[in-house]
């Protein structure tokens, strides 16, 4: 999966969520980056509700 830090917008790759920002360290700031298909899906899922 991708994820990116809100704190320091570092994106990388990895298979598991680490604790803390390989980049600045700070922790509980790593979120996983949408993808276009994210978009997309969220798009549909609210037209329809
Ligand atoms: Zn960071």
């Amino acid at each position: 999966m991708r994820l990116v830090c809100t704190n320091c917008e570092y994106k990388f790759n990895t298979e598991k969520v680490p604790k803390i920002c390989p980049y600045c360290g700070s922790s509980g700031t790593l979120e996983r980056e949408k993808t276009a298909d994210d978009f997309i899906k969220e798009a549909e899922y609210n037209e329809r509700s």
